[in-house]
């Protein structure tokens, strides 16, 4: 295995690394306050070619690797985990446009992305519920020469600023299921479009909230793959997201990290620096070799998806491990800084609030345990019990 990065892919990670350090981690903390995210930072993260960079070549993408894309979004991450959001969703959902939408659709859409002028947002999860995500019940009903929308997304990330959504609605009966499921370009200005924003706890700036449709016009070419095919196609995009969002939740707890350390040479107690203490140092390296290990595992499943190889059961591990021992060993950074790891003049506890977001987003830690569980034993793990198996 050659865990070597490319002269290009050393390029995309120094612009990366510079410009979250010097120009994003100084304000994070500021912008993490503000319910919208600044557009001439995504502008500027456009110009300097850091977002969609594995977009294909036609639609003004650079058609890099997933590894590439990694890359630059742990940087960014590092630097502040709510512009990453940024990368992540391009990516993802850019992605589906340029693979999946009519070319006009992609032609138009896919190089905004890309030059930080347009937000395209994922309109998946009901207020019923997202674990479940296939048993959605906003409708799609054919109307002219297109459709009509009428329901609720909600928990959508850029609910009040994405300038557009993928959007996902049932096109057959209930019992259908996921093959009752079409999946609609629609642009959020439309008519009959309305939207509200959740007061959350962090990722602020990215602004999670829930878009209303009533009976709202699509055209035919919205349709996205085939009529009640959109499922099953576009989640495979979703592995590519998870390993993204590892990578996203373990650069602010790397960041909390090295700044630990650091302290840990500078505050003394007992007439020595607390480094000299095993009890403050002990839990550190171990999450630096916590850290070690879920860094390869996200890079080893972007690899997989680099050499079209499975990588579901990956993709899965990234998404429920990663989030979750990140926001631990972010707490345990805040713990180490004591009394002063309780203000908020540090950012520790706003990397844990934004971080924690995506224990949930993409599907929680079940979820994925299930999808691993399935690539083990089959899809006999996700069936229910019958009737005569019961007690
Ligand atoms: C920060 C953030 C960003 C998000 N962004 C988006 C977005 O852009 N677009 C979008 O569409 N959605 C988005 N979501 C929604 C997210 O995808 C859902 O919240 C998630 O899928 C879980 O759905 P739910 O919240 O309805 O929980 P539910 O499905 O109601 O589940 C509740 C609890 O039950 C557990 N559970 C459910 N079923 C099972 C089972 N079979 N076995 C064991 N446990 C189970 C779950 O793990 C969870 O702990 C976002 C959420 C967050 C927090």
């Amino acid at each position: 295995m050659d865990f070597a990065l490319s002269e290009q892919q050393q390029a995309f990670s120094e612009t990366a690394r510079r410009f979250a350090r010097e120009k994003l981690a100084p304000f994070y903390q500021e912008r993490a306050k503000q319910d919208s995210f600044d557009r001439k930072l995504l502008k500027e993260m456009g110009e300097l070619g850091l977002i969609g960079v594995d977009l294909p070549e036609a639609f003004g993408g650079l058609g890099e690797g997933s590894v590439t894309s990694g890359i630059i979004v742990e940087e960014i991450a590092y630097g502040d985990f709510n512009a990453s959001y940024i990368q992540l969703l391009a990516s993802l959902m850019g992605g589906i446009v340029a693979n999946h939408a009519s070319p006009d659709i992609a032609k138009e859409w896919v190089p905004k992305v890309v030059k930080g002028e347009a937000i395209i947002g994922l309109g998946l999860t009901e207020p019923r519920g997202g674990s479940d995500a296939a048993n959605l019940v906003l409708r799609a009903d054919k109307s002219g020469n297109g459709y009509r929308l009428n329901g609720e997304k909600t928990s959508m990330s850029f609910s009040t600023q994405a300038d557009a959504a993928v959007v996902f609605a049932r096109t057959g009966s209930i019992e259908d299921g996921a093959r009752g499921v079409s999946a609609f370009f629609v642009e959020l200005n439309s008519e009959g479009v309305t939207r509200t924003s959740f007061d959350d706890i962090g990722t602020k700036p990215v602004g999670r909230g829930s878009v209303f449709f009533d009976d709202v016009f699509v055209p035919a070419e919205g349709l996205i793959s085939e009529e009640n095919k959109g499922f099953s196609v576009i989640m495979k995009g979703f592995d590519f997201s998870r390993a993204l969002i590892g990578l996203e939740c373990l650069a602010p707890a790397q960041a909390s990290l090295d700044e630990t350390w650091e302290y840990t040479k500078e505050r003394e107690a007992f007439n020595r620096p607390i480094a000299q203490f095993q009890g403050v140092t002990f839990p550190l390296a171990e999450a630096e070799t916590q850290m070690t290990m879920m860094r390869q595992l996200c890079y080893y499943t972007l690899s997989l998806r680099d050499q079209g190889r499975p990588h579901i059961a990956e993709a899965a591990m990234c998404k429920w491990y990663v989030p979750k021992v990140s926001c631990e060993i972010i707490h345990q950074c805040l713990l180490v800084h004591g009394h002063f790891g309780y203000t908020t003049d540090l950012p520790h506890h706003q990397r844990y609030n934004d971080v924690m977001g995506l224990q949930i987003g993409d599907g929680t830690a079940q979820i994925q345990k299930m999808i691993i569980a399935r690539e083990k034993v089959g899809r006999v793990s996700l069936q229910h019990a019958k009737p005569e198996t019961q007690k």
